[in-house]
């Protein structure tokens, strides 16, 4: 079992650093340097051509529209976009990239020097941009047998079907002095990231797809000392409650090393989701073992400014004016809007309200009930399974008085138990409420029966009383009482 230290204990010693990189698949018909289509699934090896099986004598050419998203997510970065930037070859050996090389950047990146801004508990961090750089991704080997690790499985098979679909890569500088929040920072950015990465439609940024994962490099360093310590990277982290505990384990895992007398490694790590931990990977590269040089077989880059400028006329609103808008179409108090922004939900409540809800039955749902499960699960809120509109219907079914809240947590329930759209799930489990008067008043008569004494208190004028009846008459009717009408039958019969 390895050693961790507790998290508040490690903070009264160390200090954190924390570097990102985000890879992020984009959206474009065609892969990065040919026709091939760029989608994800289908039947393994079948969106495949002589480019990206890197067959000898064959000829990449890039796709521009894919620079255009380079250019696009750079500028809403706030990056400086290159003048004049060349592809390289990154040289390494794996199964899952017949080419032996990478085509990706080096030293010329596309776009560079940028910044965003965080909010964390209401408090704004600024996270450098170091770079975004243009590359493609790798084909996916399956490993079976050997608990899916290449080390131990008895044989591999791979699929090409994502060798050559385009990617940016979007790597920080060092995020220092977030201290004990140095592990919600990193989830807010990255969440921030996803955002804005929707907002630009430049990716699907789907966690779960992979279309948008995340390395997390974390050091740790006594206070004060100046320099920082050795880092591992923890690789492909997929989802925003993994990054956050990801790197918090390896704050607490570098704590008992360094306490221990002993010296981190520099490493790859991967995270393991059912139990929060990481295990060593592979000694990391530096960047010299890749021999990078520049890509001889395809044009340097070299976006006129005119271009650039009139892709940055086609960004959506900054995030943070994008935020302050929405607060105040929506009437939100500081608490309750970062209420949302905190649960990583801004965007699914938008999508709600887009839908049709009120901004507060929307909120209600996601940042209470919806966040709550999400919990519980140890999943993302999006990775719930009940879409915006989905949300947004059931309350329409309780502003309509079909359903009331008791009665719209079981309708989620059945959404999410896969039983179909909230309208079929409250037929299938007949779950309207009941406001016949017939069926009512019988349940009204039982219940003023078994109870004389509060039915004689109410006929004395204690209206109030009649609170207790509503409550008999609901359980009773396995709340689907139209509770209103309830009242009113109740007073009625006891005028
Ligand atoms: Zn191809
Ligand atoms: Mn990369």
């Amino acid at each position: 079992m390895t050693e961790t230290v507790d998290y508040d204990d490690l903070l009264t010693r160390y200090e954190p650093a924390l570097g990102l990189e985000t890879h992020v698949e984009l959206n474009t018909n065609t892969k990065m340097f040919c026709g091939c289509p760029n989608e994800f699934g289908g039947e393994p090896n079948t969106h495949v051509c002589p480019v990206c099986l890197g067959l000898p004598g064959s000829l990449p050419v890039i796709n521009g529209k894919a620079v255009e998203s380079a250019i696009r997510i750079g500028l809403a970065l706030n990056c400086e976009i290159a003048e004049w930037c060349r592809m390289a070859r990154k040289n390494y050996f794996y199964p899952d990239m017949t080419k032996n090389f990478q085509t990706s950047q080096y030293d010329e990146p596309i776009a560079f020097d940028g910044w965003v801004d965080v909010e964390v508990d209401g408090e704004t961090y600024r996270v450098e941009i170091e770079r975004a750089h243009m590359e493609e991704d790798a084909g996916k080997a399956t490993h079976v047998g050997g608990a899916g690790r290449i080390q131990g499985a008895e044989y591999s098979l791979i699929d090409y079907n994502r060798a050559g679909v385009p990617l940016i890569e979007i790597v920080t500088q060092p995020i220092l002095g977030a201290g004990e929040k140095a592990p919600q920072v990193a989830r807010a950015y990255v969440a921030h990231l996803r955002d804005l990465l929707k907002s630009l439609g430049v990716s699907d940024v789907r966690m779960e797809q992979g279309s948008l994962r995340c390395d997390a490099n974390v050091s740790i360093a006594p206070i004060g000392a100046g320099k920082l310590g050795t880092r591992t990277e923890t690789k492909n982290v997929n989802s925003l409650r993994s990054i956050e505990r990801a790197i918090r384990y390896e704050m607490s895992r570098q704590a008992a090393v360094l306490d221990a007398g002993g010296a981190v490694v520099q490493e790859t790590r991967h995270f393991h989701e059912a139990d929060g931990t990481t295990s060593s990977g592979r000694p990391k590269s530096d960047a010299e073992d890749y021999r990078y040089f520049a890509e001889p077989d395809l044009m340097p880059i070299a976006p006129s400014r005119e271009w650039v400028e009139e892709l940055r006329a086609t960004l959506p609103e900054p995030p943070a004016v994008h935020r302050r808008r929405l607060q105040g179409d929506w009437g939100f108090s500081d608490i309750d809007f970062s209420g949302i922004v905190n649960a990583g939900a801004l965007t699914l409540v938008e999508e709600t309200v887009a839908a049709g809800a009120t901004p507060t039955a929307a909120r209600k749902w996601w940042v209470s009930d919806l966040a709550r499960r999400a919990n519980e699960g140890g999943i993302d809120l999006d990775e719930l399974g009940i879409t915006p509109a989905q949300v947004a219907a059931v309350q329409a079914l309780v502003d309509e008085g079909k359903i009331n809240d008791k009665l719209a947590r079981q309708v989620i329930d059945g959404v999410l138990a896969g039983e179909g759209e909230p309208a079929e799930v409250v037929d299938k489990r007949g779950l309207a409420v009941v406001s016949d008067e017939g069926a009512l008043g019988a349940a009204v008569d039982d219940a003023i029966a078994a109870n004389p004494d509060i039915a004689e208190r109410i006929r004395g004028g204690k209206v109030q009383a009649a609170g207790a009846l509503i409550g008999q008459v609901m359980k009773a009717m396995r709340g689907q009482a139209d509770a209103g009408k309830v009242r009113e039958l109740i007073l009625e019969k006891l005028a």
